[in-house]
């Protein structure tokens, strides 16, 4: 079983990659802002999750025993080949080396316990196998692209990316205004409407259009 990812190989060149940071947006689609009774930002919000939450392909999501209500979050995920460091919109879509759909797992108790008192994210989002990535191809990162997740087989995301409230370009120019982005970085640009729990035994297949098919099943951590 694969608890991590040392390197991200773009498919079909020889394009390796050592994942860094994983800059993170919430509340990037408006259903999803509100279904969280959140109101839509005025600027992207950003998060991060660490480098060893990733897993890939073969990999495994394991549910920590801190949380009982795992949440998945299908999202498009930019892969940085280029560094940037407050970036122009068109210097960030020149550095932009793939694309691959990821899920975004989240501690949904841990959260709603640290939005309460204001404490911040990380523990809930942070644990070992809450990042699974898919495949990274070379791909245009500003297409609209259908966006969903099954589990179980049963569709419980469905959206399109043209949804998103800030687009890749903008989301790029914004964090690399803030923190100089490294190639092997990852952006993740926030989930649509339909999160939902993550049992033992579930099969979750995340898809975007026109990307490698995410496939990942959910054990208990032991
Ligand atoms: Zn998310």
């Amino acid at each position: 079983m694969r608890m991590d990812m040392e390197e991200l190989r773009i498919q079909g060149t020889d394009h390796v990659l050592r994942p860094g940071k994983l800059v993170c947006v919430g509340r990037n689609y408006l259903a999803h802002a509100r279904e969280m009774k959140s109101d839509a930002p005025t600027e992207p919000m950003l998060f991060l999750k660490p480098a060893s939450s990733l897993t890939g392909f073969g990999g495994q999501i394991l549910l920590p025993p801190q949380s009982d209500d795992v949440h998945h979050e299908v999202e498009l995920v930019v892969v940085v080949g280029r560094r940037l460091c407050r970036a122009t919109p068109d210097e960030a879509i020149d550095a932009v080396a793939g694309l691959a759909v990821g899920l975004d797992l989240t501690a949904r108790d841990i959260q709603q316990r640290a939005k309460e008192r204001g404490h911040p994210w990380s523990v809930s989002k942070g644990f070992d196998t809450f990042a699974p990535l898919g495949t990274v191809v070379e791909a245009d990162p500003e297409q609209p692209r259908r966006i969903s997740l099954k589990v179980n087989g049963t569709i419980r995301q469905k959206a399109s990316t043209a949804d998103m409230l800030f687009p890749v370009a903008d989301l790029l120019v914004y964090a690399s205004g803030i923190f100089t982005l490294h190639p092997g970085d990852l952006l993740f640009t926030g989930t649509p409407e339909g999160v939902g729990p993550v049992r033992e035994g579930d099969l979750l297949e995340a898809e975007i259009e026109g990307l490698p098919i995410l496939e990942i099943s959910a054990d208990r951590r032991r």
